[in-house]
Formats: structure tokens, C-alpha cells, sequence
């Protein structure tokens, strides 16, 4: 009896083909509602002040202003929480399309 199921397992697998997707060439959509990534869409408006930076719970916003003005953002390091962007004195930070 459990060759019978082992058999139908089998043709069922077989016939239904991977699970998996090929990627990087096949990707999956977004899940509805994802919120992306951290984006900095008008790099001028920001004062580098390090506000976003000090917010971040995961440290992946850097902020140097010597000995020259940098913002840097390592997406895998984030969380999403939104903690930067609410913290923004300039508004200058906004979730956006990860693909941007
Ligand atoms: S809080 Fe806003 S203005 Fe300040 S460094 Fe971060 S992105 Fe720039
Ligand atoms: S969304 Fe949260 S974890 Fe991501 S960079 Fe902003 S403060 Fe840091």
C-alpha cells in the first residue's frame, strides 16, 4: 500500500514541475502592501544632519559630513520600521520601489 502512495507522490512531482523559480532571471512579485526600500529621491535637500541615522534601530543609514558629506543606505541592514523617514527633519526620505 505504501509503494501505491509513494508511486502517486512521485507522478504528482514529476508531472507538476519545480517549486522554485529561476531566478535571478524569473523574480517574484511584491507581496501587496511590501513596503520597499529606503529612497533619497532629491539628494540636495538633505542637511546631513545624521538624525535618520541616529533613529536607525538596525544601523543601516550612515551619515559623514567630513571630510566629505556622504548618505549610505544598506538595504539589507533594514528593517523597514519607517523610524528615519518619520525622523527627517527635511522630508527628504520615502519609501519607494526596491527596483529603483
Ligand atoms: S535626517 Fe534627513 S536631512 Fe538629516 S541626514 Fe538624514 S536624510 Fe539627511
Ligand atoms: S526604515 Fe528603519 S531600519 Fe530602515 S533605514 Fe530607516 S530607520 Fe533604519
Amino acid at each position: 500500500m505504501k509503494i501505491v502512495v509513494m508511486l502517486k507522490t512521485l507522478l504528482f512531482n514529476l508531472l507538476k514541475g519545480p517549486v522554485t523559480r529561476k531566478y535571478p532571471y524569473e523574480e517574484r512579485p511584491p507581496f501587496p502592501g511590501e513596503r520597499g526600500v529606503i529612497l533619497m529621491p532629491d539628494e540636495s535637500k538633505c542637511i546631513y544632519c545624521g538624525i535618520c541615522a541616529r533613529k536607525c534601530p538596525s544601523n543601516a543609514l550612515t551619515v559623514t559630513r567630513t571630510p566629505e558629506k556622504e548618505w549610505k543606505y544598506e538595504r539589507f541592514r533594514c528593517i523597514l520600521c519607517g523610524a528615519c523617514v518619520e525622523a527627517c527633519p527635511k522630508k527628504c526620505l520615502e519609501f519607494g520601489d526596491r527596483k529603483k
